[in-house]
């Protein structure tokens, strides 16, 4: 419930502080992506709002995001960071990319590429290399410092190819008993800890792939069957042989 103390009326929402110190913050882009906003342009855009006195829902927090996308600004969704929830599934990458660039934090770019601990095991069974997409990525960084030939790292093609690299990184699909831990997978005489393994688990690329629109409900962003693109895509292929790059395993001997 918003309270409006009539000594100091304020036009900002008391539930969307602008947060303090983030270099980034959060905008809800038109294409229903999340962006990363520049601080000072945040502070901009909230200084417009606070001084144009009108209804909550008749604020303008239009913004653009550090890609260029349009959207709104969220403040109250906190910095664009890894781990923020709100950028689980929609981050976009792009300016993912160009803050990493920003602030120096390339290798934690690359580290968010890799699967978590608890999945790699997982990941390395379905795939010659369980990191495709931070392996080539981490070849276009290399290339882009390196090589006086090739285009800087903060040149847009770096960048646009850096994301759609990452936009193509191997998902993993879960059977529904397994994510629920209802699977037929744990024998009888499984000592206690002991964990499914995910023995049915595909790796897939979500943006090769169809996923489930709006119209499927709470399975919208499911992988639909009659499209699901087995990783690593072509798209991923296709870099990591231009960079000189092996994801397929093909030149590691094994024994
Ligand atoms: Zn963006
Ligand atoms: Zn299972
Ligand atoms: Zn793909």
């Amino acid at each position: 419930m918003r309270t409006s103390p009539s000594a100091s009326p304020s036009p900002i929402d008391e539930h969307t502080p602008l947060p303090a110190d983030d270099p980034y913050l959060i905008a809800f882009g038109d294409d229903e992506q999340g962006h990363a906003v520049p601080r000072s342009e945040a502070i901009r855009v909230y200084a417009t709002v606070a001084a144009a006195d009108v209804e909550p829902r008749d604020r303008n927090w239009t913004v653009a995001g550090r890609c260029g996308a349009p959207g709104k600004l969220v403040t109250k969704w906190g910095p664009f960071v890894h781990g923020n929830p709100y950028l689980r599934t929609n981050r976009c990458a792009a300016c993912g990319w160009l803050v990493a660039i920003d602030l120096l934090t390339i290798q934690q770019e690359l580290d968010a590429l890799a699967p978590s601990a608890d999945v790699r095991p997982v990941f390395a069974r379905l795939l010659a290399d369980p990191a495709p997409a931070a392996t080539i990525c981490e070849a276009i960084v290399t290339a882009a410092t390196a090589d006086d030939d090739a285009f800087d790292l903060d040149h847009p093609v770096t960048v646009q190819l850096l994301a759609h690299v990452t936009a193509h990184e191997p998902r993993l699909l879960v059977p529904e008993a397994c994510a629920e831990d209802e699977c037929h997978h744990m024998p009888a005489d499984a000592p206690d800890g002991w964990r499914c393994p995910l023995p049915d688990a595909r790796v897939a690329c979500a943006a090769c792939s169809t996923l489930a629109g709006s119209w499927a409900g709470e399975w919208q962003g499911t992988f639909l069957d009659q499209c699901t693109v087995t990783a690593p895509c072509g798209v991923l292929l296709t870099v990591a042989q231009h960079y000189g790059v092996d994801i397929t395993g093909s030149e590691v001997t094994h024994s």
